[in-house]
């Protein structure tokens, strides 16, 4: 049992579902936070009547949820007004081609049958699978904790990982189902979620099918803003305290074990410190270099999951065209992953995500305006300059006035933009990653940075870079994981 003090550094999901997970566990839990909020990558802004969800915007894998929730003996509607999506998002091909994606199965397998003749079936075969890698990678392998490559060879992994499709590639395990590259590209986007291209990432991650069409897309009325609340309020219950405005500016260790942190402010005792500051940069500005787990080499040697410029706009009127969640796929969509991944620039042309949240909720939004954010991934360690954000938020709002058919640019009341040099300043992003690590086969499981620090005593890491990796759902697993891992020391 605990009954120690803890340190959490950074209130992201990471940080507040560890925080809340380790105060039930009965030890004394203080998270301080740079920033002037709780949720990291997940804050909110506030500007003239509009409420920004400022990071991530898809409530998926419900399960999840549900799950941490039930440690605590909740449930996530306790907290929350949670609506399911119905459509659940619209997919731009072009301006007149589009194509909705239903809550209702059935409504789906019709539309891939009118795109590709036989496709109805394939879908349901293509399901199923993913349906089959979901529960065995929930059961056997994303709960776990890898310290060790042996963890990771146990010969029932091993079979459950050819199950799994570890060692085959997204984009070509849809190909041996699907022609209609509409088809594809609807079914391998989700992989952008998880910070990787469907022609590099396992083909694993189909099982990201079953969570969109299966599982369904919600919602928590006012935006994900609700939901880190929700962790939030949970953690207080738990009797953990926070600190805001107040960065950590190095984790003090004395005879190779962790004895607390000294702020800009204070310094603060403690027996356990866990990071939830991205990983790569934590360890490198906070920890001396001879208490590192992982030299700068290696991390100069990862693959990097991308950046975003993103866009936060408040319109004066509603768009007629977009729904709650939209998303464009550039034709030579190839082209856009291999200037993220294979060689990093700007894009000249691009896919992107626009969502307005005030279709669903028009609180979040001016009376009979418009709240819409826009993502486009962009790679990591590109220079991000004025003239440069600039020429793309024109590229990008003409775009949006060709797929929308009306005018926008002048119906912008709020406008922000957020891209690399923002994810640094703001949340202390290596190389300004929106993502964090990609999903690669040679960066899963015990091929991911370590819970547990190798050098120092009671140090610990949750969050992104851990297994299993991005996305909130997965970033609340890491903290489950670490909180056992605390627990059964
Ligand atoms: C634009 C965008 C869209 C996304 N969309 C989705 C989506 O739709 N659905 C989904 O599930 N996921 C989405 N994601 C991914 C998801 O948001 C992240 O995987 C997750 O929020 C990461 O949580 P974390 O706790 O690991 O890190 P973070 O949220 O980054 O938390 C780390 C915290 O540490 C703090 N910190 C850093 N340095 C210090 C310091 N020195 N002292 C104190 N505190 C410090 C930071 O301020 C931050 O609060 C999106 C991400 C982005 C950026």
């Amino acid at each position: 049992m605990g009954e120690k003090k803890v340190i959490i550094v950074g209130s992201g999901f990471g940080g507040l579902s560890a925080a809340g997970l380790l105060a039930r566990d009965g030890n004394e839990v203080l998270v301080i936070e740079k920033n002037e909020q709780p949720g990291g990558r997940a804050s909110i802004w506030e500007k003239d009547g509009f409420i920004f969800d400022m990071g991530p915007s898809w409530y998926l894998m419900p399960d999840v949820f549900e799950k941490y929730f039930a440690e605590f003996g909740k449930k996530p509607e306790q907290y929350m007004d949670l609506v399911r999506l119905d459509p659940s998002y619209r997919i731009f091909f072009d301006k007149d081609d589009f194509v909705d994606i239903s809550a209702d199965l059935k409504k789906n397998l019709d539309l891939f049958e009118q795109i590709e003749p036989g496709a109805k079936e394939k879908m349901r075969e293509y399901l199923k699978l993913s349906e089959y890698e979901y529960d065995i990678a929930m059961k056997d392998f994303i709960y776990k904790d890898y310290k060790h490559l042996i963890d990771f060879l146990k010969p029932k992994l091993i079979v459950e990982g050819t199950k799994l499709h570890m060692f085959q590639k997204l984009d070509g395990f849809a190909q041996r189902f699907f022609k209609s590259e509409k088809i594809r590209k609807i079914l391998e986007y989700t992989i952008v979620f998880l910070g990787g291209s469907p022609f590099e990432s396992p083909a694993l991650y189909c099982l990201m099918s079953h969570v969109d069409f299966n599982m369904g897309v919600w919602f928590p009325k006012g935006g994900m803003g609700k939901l880190v609340e929700a962790f939030y309020e949970l953690a207080k219950e738990q009797g953990v305290k926070f600190k805001f405005n107040e960065p950590v500016e190095k984790i003090l260790v004395e005879n190779g074990k962790v004895v607390g942190v000294k702020t800009t402010n204070n310094k603060y005792k403690s027996n356990i410190v866990v990071v939830n500051a991205d990983y790569a940069w934590a360890e490198q500005n906070l920890l001396e270099e001879k208490y590192r787990s992982y030299s700068e080499k290696y991390w100069e040697k990862r693959k990097f999951a991308p950046s975003a410029y993103l866009l936060y706009l408040g319109l004066d009127k509603p768009l007629k065209r977009f729904i709650h969640h939209n998303l464009y796929f550039y034709p030579n969509w190839e082209k856009h992953f291999d200037d993220i991944f294979k060689n990093p620039k700007w894009p000249e042309d691009f896919s992107y995500y626009v969502s307005c949240i005030s279709k669903t909720d028009k609180k979040t939004a001016i009376r009979n305006g418009e709240n819409v954010f826009v993502f486009i991934p962009v790679a990591t360690g590109l220079n991000d300059n004025e003239i440069t954000r600039e020429k793309y938020f024109n590229k990008t709002i003409e775009h949006m006035e060709f797929l929308a058919g009306e005018n926008i640019k002048d119906h912008i009341v709020v406008k922000r933009i957020f891209a690399h040099k923002d994810f640094s300043n703001r949340y202390n992003s290596y190389k300004g990653t929106a993502l964090g690590l990609a999903h690669t086969l040679k960066q899963t499981a015990v091929f991911r940075p370590r819970h547990d620090s190798k050098k120092v005593k009671n140090l610990y890491y949750t969050g992104h870079y851990n297994h299993p990796g991005i996305g909130v759902p997965m970033v609340i697993i890491s903290s489950q994981i670490l909180s056992n891992l605390i627990k059964h020391k």
